[in-house]
């Protein structure tokens, strides 16, 4: 398996972006039986140049992710990178669970501080745990032997009141502690991502690829949820266009392949290194997008 870090470089030269699939942990049986046999193979048919696997909170999913990650790289030999957050363990605790992914052969982790654990509002670490990504991401590049990412917010984190260029200095002090790249939260407005871009690379001489998140909304009580928890903002045009919608999801989920096809066509134009589909375990959109762009290669 490759370091993203390397996928990236090499994409650069070849002229073209990365394509790159996030999948979260299945709850049920029936979710993860629906995702290996339909999903997985549905999108890797196409090659992604890698996918990524969510990390549940406070580590409940930390053997699920691996075994994900470790089937989309030995059945799919597709390269994978597993999210893994600071909720709820210690250092040592962590230390471990990175010793245990390079075990398995995993190169490449997404390192994030991680949600509150259901119910509260504050972000609070264990005692000998982490409070923020980037001593996660120090920890990691110490410890050696993978690719690190980490994740950027356009619009600002949620819960950052100093406001978001604050938070986009903070974004640059994980880059200086190691990370290699950036994939960002979903964003509705381009605007928000090229401001975001923009002042890293121009004010703060951030160098390494910051790729933008893309949600293909499948319906609109669902994005509303989802925004409403990740802070994102939807813009006034596209409620209305929700609410238009109303409970329809299979209109929904068309306006949103057209939306966010929209969006990736302009990113494109914009020479964004990459596009990172949250794919929500489903597989059609993403996939139709892809066809749009003229991006989907066997
Ligand atoms: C691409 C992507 C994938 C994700 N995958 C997952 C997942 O798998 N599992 C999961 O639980 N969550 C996931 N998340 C959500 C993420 O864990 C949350 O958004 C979390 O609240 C912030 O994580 P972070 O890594 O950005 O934290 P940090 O970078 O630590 O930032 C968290 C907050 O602390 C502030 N902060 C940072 N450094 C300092 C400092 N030195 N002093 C004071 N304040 C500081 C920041 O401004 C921000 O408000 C993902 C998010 C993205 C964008």
């Amino acid at each position: 398996m490759r370091f993203i870090r390397d996928i990236y470089a090499e994409c650069r030269a070849a002229g073209r972006p990365a394509i790159s699939y996030e999948f979260f942990t299945p709850k049920t049986p029936e979710g993860d039986r629906a995702l290996r046999e339909k999903t997985v193979p549905a999108l890797c048919q196409f090659k992604p140049d890698y996918c990524s696997v969510t990390y549940g909170a406070g580590g409940s999913t930390r053997e699920k992710t691996f075994s994900m990650v470790d089937a989309l790289q030995r059945q799919h030999g597709v390269t994978t990178m597993a999210h893994l957050t600071c909720v709820g363990s210690t250092r040592p605790q962590i230390e471990e669970i990175v010793a245990q992914a390079r075990a398995l052969g995993i190169k490449n982790l997404l390192a994030l501080r991680g949600d509150p654990p259901d119910g509260s509002s504050e972000f609070k670490k264990v005692e000998g745990g982490f409070e923020f990504a980037f001593q996660l991401v120090e920890l990691i590049r110490r410890m050696g032997g993978f690719s690190i990412g980490v994740a950027g917010f356009p619009e600002g984190h949620v819960a950052c009141k100093e406001g978001a260029i604050v938070d986009w200095k903070r974004l640059k002090a994980k880059i200086d502690g190691g990370a290699d790249f950036v994939v960002t939260q979903l964003f509705f407005d381009n605007r928000d991502f090229f401001e975001f871009r923009d002042y890293l690379t121009a004010r703060l001489g951030v160098t390494v690829p910051i790729v933008p998140g893309i949600l293909p909304i499948l319906s609109g009580k669902q994005v509303r949820k989802f925004t409403q928890l990740c802070g994102s903002r939807l813009p006034i045009s596209l409620l209305v266009q929700l609410d238009d919608l109303g409970d329809d999801d299979a209109a929904a989920t068309e306006f949103g392949i057209d939306y966010a096809a929209k969006q990736c066509e302009e990113l494109l134009r914009q020479g964004v290194p990459g596009l990172h589909f949250y794919t929500l375990n489903k597989a059609h959109s993403t996939l139709r997008i892809l066809d749009r762009l003229g991006l989907k290669s066997a």
